[in-house]
């Protein structure tokens, strides 16, 4: 008899996208003339750069002919794409990496997801809340989360709550913690840490044998001149953290796959024993037995995006949605409301007036304003009582959603 993992038998059915259409489909039912429109979406919308459609258009012309074909890669990815990560995104902020330190992937939800294959499942850990729900729920797959309390938390993890009364800075844990998931810029939140607070947690972990998974998935739409792009620009983050990084949102990548992940070779964690094991050789192993490496083509194509071209088109696409950002946050703040993020990131954090609830906020908006948001409650604790707007939509949708909360609450 086969006996399954019983951790995912843990694991709540995620409700927060069948809930919400749901809602949208009642809406639509009882209004059937009304235009909704949808600032909840997760997914970006522009298309793909040129520059990635005409290198992948050309590998797959090699792919068409026996003496430029490509078979089987290598599993940790090109080196003519890790050669173009180092080079544009890196080197340029001081740090330097050797190549077997980058393994390319499908995205960053995998490596965020699979990472823990390679640590003991009994460390404990630490996430802010508001949260990405993968780092959670992967962890409670392999039973390293504990089991689910009454109010809604797990009993190994540590919820560091990120709000408007801390400024949506998590506090530093008065206690030690094995690893500890940060994502910056933040989704759902879409706020920032400055170096002097990156530094914080880095300087946390190196004092307390931490492991930090840092989630750079949104590094490129950052604006500002104070916002770390990377960890490693953190003096001895090397020692202490794993970043991921995504094509997804930066070159419009969420239905092509393409991500990386920085495994620093200075990088250790401890055996029963404390014999200090090198992570990047764990994570190399783990790749080349249940990874087989990202296609050529979608190589080629994610290697385009450090062309002069490829950085161009892609600055295009992201100042695009960050214009519907600023759009969004003026047309907000011009009612009273009070919003959070949007500046270095394509996300705002929206709090409902009044002490309302997320999902009662959420209702209101759908019906007065026939505006879709995500009710900030699904991401966790202490999202209770905002609404996570993404900036991912178009231009028009955002002036008339803006027109129509204006009307509403005017
Ligand atoms: C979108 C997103 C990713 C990227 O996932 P991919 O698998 O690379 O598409 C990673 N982390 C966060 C927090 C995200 O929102």
């Amino acid at each position: 008899m086969a006996l399954v993992n019983e951790h995912f038998l843990k694991l709540p059915g995620s409700y927060l996208f069948s809930d919400i259409a749901k809602k949208v489909n009642t809406f639509k039912i009882t209004h059937p003339k009304s235009h909704l429109i949808r600032l909840g979406i997760g997914d970006v919308t522009r298309p793909l750069p040129q520059a990635c459609i005409e290198a992948m258009h050309k590998a797959v012309d090699e792919m068409a002919q026996a003496s430029t074909f490509h078979g089987y890669g290598p599993e940790q990815g090109y080196d003519f794409l890790i050669d173009a990560i180092i080079k544009h995104d890196f080197a340029p902020r001081g740090i330097s990496l050797s190549p077997n330190e980058v393994f390319i992937s499908d995205g960053a939800k995998s490596d965020t997801g699979n990472i823990g294959d390679i640590l003991r499942h009994d460390n404990s850990i630490g996430v802010t809340d508001p949260i990405y729900p993968v780092y959670i729920d992967s962890n409670v797959m392999c039973g390293r989360a504990g089991v689910l309390e009454e109010d809604g938390k797990w009993s190994n993890v540590t919820y560091m709550p990120c709000t408007m009364e801390n400024n949506f800075i998590p506090e530093i844990p008065d206690k030690r913690i094995d690893i500890i998931y940060l994502c910056y810029p933040n989704n759902p939140t879409g706020t920032t840490l400055t170096k002097a607070e990156l530094k914080k947690w880095v300087d946390y972990a190196l004092a307390n044998d931490t492991l930090i998974m840092f989630d750079a998935a949104y590094e490129a739409f950052i604006q500002e001149e104070n916002v770390p792009h990377s960890i490693y620009e953190i003096k001895g983050a090397k020692k202490c953290a794993i970043e991921f990084r995504s094509f997804s949102k930066t070159a419009g990548f969420t239905g092509v796959r393409c991500g990386y992940t920085i495994v620093p070779k200075e990088l250790t964690a401890a055996t029963l024993t404390g014999e200090r094991i090198p992570l990047n050789k764990l994570w190399n192993r783990r790749q080349c037995t249940k990874f087989n490496g990202t296609s050529y083509i979608t190589q080629r194509g994610a290697e385009a995006i450090y062309t002069p071209e490829g950085k161009q088109q892609i600055k295009a696409n992201i100042d695009y949605y960050m214009q519907n950002a600023r759009t969004m946050k003026q047309g907000l703040e011009a009612v009273g409301l009070r919003t959070y993020g949007g500046i270095n990131a394509p996300y705002i954090w929206l709090k409902a007036p009044d002490g309302m609830g997320s999902w009662k906020f959420f209702e209101q908006m759908l019906y007065e304003a026939n505006v879709v948001g995500t009710p900030g409650v699904g991401f966790g604790p202490s999202g209770e009582g905002y609404i996570r707007l993404t900036a991912f939509g178009t231009h028009e949708d955002c002036v008339e959603a803006m027109q129509r909360i204006r009307k509403w609450l005017a």
